[in-house]
């Protein structure tokens, strides 16, 4: 068993008003990675789909994949493409359930946006995700 001690939370990086399925996803980092590198997927509807198995290292965050899982988002662009928090109620409210059963899952995990991984010099996953999920 591997051990989790991070959830990284990210975004697509995608325009709010544009979908990328999650067929898109698998098939972008099926050419990027040879698998998906996201462990958990939410579309803008709220739909949650596990994307890779816990177990399995993900590739979402360059140095911190061996012991983390990584949670994406469908957004995380406005519509001129400028990084902005694009979640809807329904995609806060899976992702908030989803971060609750991977904490009870994984106590000894802590949660934190990609951004504030040391050394990363990008916005995603566009919002305070540290900040928001500090007391789960
Ligand atoms: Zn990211």
């Amino acid at each position: 068993m591997r051990r989790i001690d991070l959830i990284v939370v990210h975004c697509s990086a995608t325009r709010c008003n544009q979908s990328f399925p999650v067929t898109a996803l698998i098939r972008c980092h099926a050419d990027r990675f040879g698998f998906t590198g996201y462990h958990y997927y939410i579309t803008r509807d709220g739909t949650v789909t596990q994307t890779r198995h816990e177990q399995l290292i993900g590739a979402h965050a360059r140095g911190y994949n061996s012991h983390s899982l990584g949670v994406c988002y469908e957004g995380g662009l406005d519509k001129e493409g400028q990084p902005a928090d694009t979640r809807t109620r329904n995609q806060k409210r899976s992702l908030l359930s989803l971060l609750k059963k991977l904490k009870r899952a994984h106590p000894e995990a802590r949660i934190l946006g990609h951004r504030d991984l040391p050394g990363v010099h990008k916005a995603c996953p566009c919002f305070d995700a540290q900040n928001e999920y500090q007391d789960l």
